[in-house]
Parts: structure tokens; sequence; C-alpha cells
């Protein structure tokens, strides 16, 4: 149910007013220590952010995907790094479970994904499965009345404050590509995982990005996705279809932040006697930015609204994240 007008307003006028007056000022002091406090993260958790894609009989704030992008818009205004501490629950650490996850799974995680008890990430990409995710490596072999994982997982967002993953593997090595992978719920805790040091990037200080290794690990039948073999590779690209809507929200806001303070510097500075922003080649870059925020804006809604009417929007989720990254 899409909250009503006075909700909604409201939701994101404190959004709005935490990310100027809280997150903002933080955002050097987040870059230089490499992270997010604590006691900031705990402001999320207590204003529902960790929960907001959740449903609301889960514990979330069961929001619409146009209600989910309309925060992002305004959580994109500071540091990216805030996003990224509440993104996986709210999108790829948790969708594959609301999506196919059986009521017994449902119930198991997505409460405390989505007070932020614990925190979802999503492992999929391989050393040598990036773009061609449907070539996967990682193993899941039947093992009495469980299944055994091996393999080596990259690049995963959150990995080292993980409390469960999302895992992606092949549990028919005799069918190759898409078909033969199955996806898992596994607790972070489980002997034969493996956390790598997170990777030094150029930017986004205050994210982790980290190797799972997967030694022999082994989990019961339940945490089998849906109890479903063979329907890992669809639940993968349907939870990043959505997440990719999220992150182009997230693109609109970081422009709209950039677009603002751009205007703000160009007031200010002054060269030949008067302001820049006096120039009429500066009026025309931030009239170009303007136009294309403004169309990044209205295709991300507009795909938000029609998957919120079931239509299918896995290419045009793509396009909005490509236009608007
Ligand atoms: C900050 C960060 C966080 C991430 N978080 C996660 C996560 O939480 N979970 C997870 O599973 N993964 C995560 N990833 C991994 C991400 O999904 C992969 O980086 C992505 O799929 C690309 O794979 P790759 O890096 O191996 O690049 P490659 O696939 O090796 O691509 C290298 C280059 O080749 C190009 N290329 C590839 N295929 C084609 C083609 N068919 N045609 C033309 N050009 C092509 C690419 O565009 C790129 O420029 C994360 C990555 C980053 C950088």
């Amino acid at each position: 149910m899409p909250l009503s007008k006075e909700s909604l307003d409201s939701l994101l006028s404190v959004v709005a007013r935490f990310v100027k007056e809280r997150l903002v000022t933080l955002e050097a002091s987040v870059a230089e220590n490499d992270r997010v406090p604590d006691a900031v993260i705990d402001e999320m958790k207590e204003m529902g952010l960790f929960g907001m894609s959740i449903p609301e009989e889960h514990g979330g704030l069961g929001l619409t995907m146009e209600e989910e992008v309309l925060v992002a818009f305004e959580l994109g205004r500071t540091s990216p790094v805030f996003r990224s501490a509440l993104g996986t629950n709210n999108g790829i650490g948790s969708q594959a479970i609301i999506m196919f996850g059986t009521d017994e799974q449902k119930r198991r995680y997505l409460p405390r994904l989505a007070n932020g008890d614990i925190i979802g990430s999503f492992a999929l990409t391989e050393p040598e499965a990036g773009s061609d995710a449907g070539s996967v490596r990682t193993t899941a072999r039947r093992d009495g009345d469980g299944y055994v994982i091996n393999g080596t997982k990259r690049f995963i967002t959150n990995a080292p404050k993980a409390g469960v993953f999302s895992v992606f593997a092949r549990t028919d090595v005799n069918v190759p590509g898409a078909k033969g992978i199955s996806a898992f719920l596994v607790p972070a805790g489980l002997p034969g995982i493996e956390i790598g040091q997170p990777e030094k990037k150029m930017g986004q200080h205050g994210t982790y990005v980290s190797d799972v290794v997967f030694t022999d690990v082994r989990v019961g039948r339940d945490a089998l996705l849906g109890g479903v073999e063979g329907q890992g590779f669809k639940a993968a690209m349907q939870v990043l279809d959505r997440g990719r809507l999220h992150i182009s929200a997230v693109c609109v806001g970081v422009a709209n932040r950039l677009i603002a303070d751009s205007v703000a510097y160009a007031n200010q500075r002054k060269q030949f006697g008067r302001p820049i922003s006096d120039f009429q080649l500066i009026q025309a870059m931030l009239a170009d930015s303007y136009a294309e925020t403004l169309a990044a804006r209205s295709m991300v809604l507009d795909t938000a609204r029609r998957r919120d009417k079931g239509d299918d929007v896995n290419v045009d989720a793509s396009a909005c994240k490509m236009f608007a990254s």
C-alpha cells in the first residue's frame, strides 16, 4: 500500500533534514577516517531506513519503488557512503528473500534486516565472473540433507559487516550458464567463511568491499532460497533490476547536490571583477547539468511507477542506471 501524501511528505522532509543537518557535516571526517560513526548508523536504524523496502509485515516501512526512489533522491544529496551503509539491507541483501524466500526464510531474516540488527550482502561476482554473471564457478554440492559450498566471491559490498550472504552457486555443474545456478542464504559466521581485507578504493571511503572465500561451508537444505534449485540467476537478475533503479535515484540526488554546490561556488567566486556566474559559458554548463539531471529524475520516476504497476522494466532500469550514473 502506498503511503498517504502526508506520511510520504513527512518521511521525505525528515530524511532531507537529517541529510542536510547531520550527514553533510560529517562528510569530510567520514572520508578521512574511512568509517561511518556508529551513532549515525543507530540514528538511521531508528528512522527505519534499513527497512525502507522490506514489507511492513516483516518490520519494514514497505515503501513502493516510487516512494523508495523519492527517498533515495534525498539520500543522494550527501556522500553515497551513508546510503551504502543501509543500501544492501534495502536492496541486494534483502530483495532475493522478499521475492523468492520461503515463509520461514522471510521470518528468519527480514525483521532483523529491517531494523538493521544484521546486514545483508549479495555475493554474485567472482574473480572470473563479472559482467558475465552467468558463468559463476562457486559450487554448492549436495551432501546428505544439505550442501557444501566452495568458491571465491569478489567485490562484495558490506561483507565485513554482513550477518547473512545471498550466495549464488552452481548446484548442477553439468548444466552450463545461468540454469545451473541456485541461491543460498548463508549466515556469515559459519565455519569455512573467510572475509578478505577491504579493497582500497578511489572514493567512497567509509564503505567496504571485500572478497568472501567459502571453503567447505556446510549449510542445511533450508538455506536454499525458496527451497528450489536452479532459480538463482533469475533471482539475481530481478534483484539487480530493482537495485539499478535505487542507484539511479541516488545518482540523481548526487547530481542535484553537485549543481547546488556549483551554483553557490559560481556566485561566490569572483574573476575579472565579477562573480563567474555572470559568464554565459558557466551559465550554460549549469543549465546543461540541470536539464540532464531533470531528464534522469523523470526517467527514474517513470520507470519506478511502471515497476510498481507490475510492468517488466528490465531494459529501462538499465537505461536509467546508464544515464543517471
Ligand atoms: C564498489 C563496488 C561494489 C560492488 N558490490 C558488489 C556486491 O555487493 N556484490 C556483487 O556480487 N558484486 C559487486 N560488485 C561487482 C560488480 O557487480 C562487478 O564489478 C561488475 O559486474 C563488473 O564486473 P568486473 O568488475 O569483473 O568487470 P568486467 O566484467 O571484467 O568488465 C571489464 C570491462 O569490460 C567491459 N565489458 C564486459 N563485458 C562486455 C561486453 N559484453 N561488451 C562490451 N564491454 C564489456 C565492461 O564494461 C568493463 O569496462 C561491486 C563492484 C564495485 C566496483
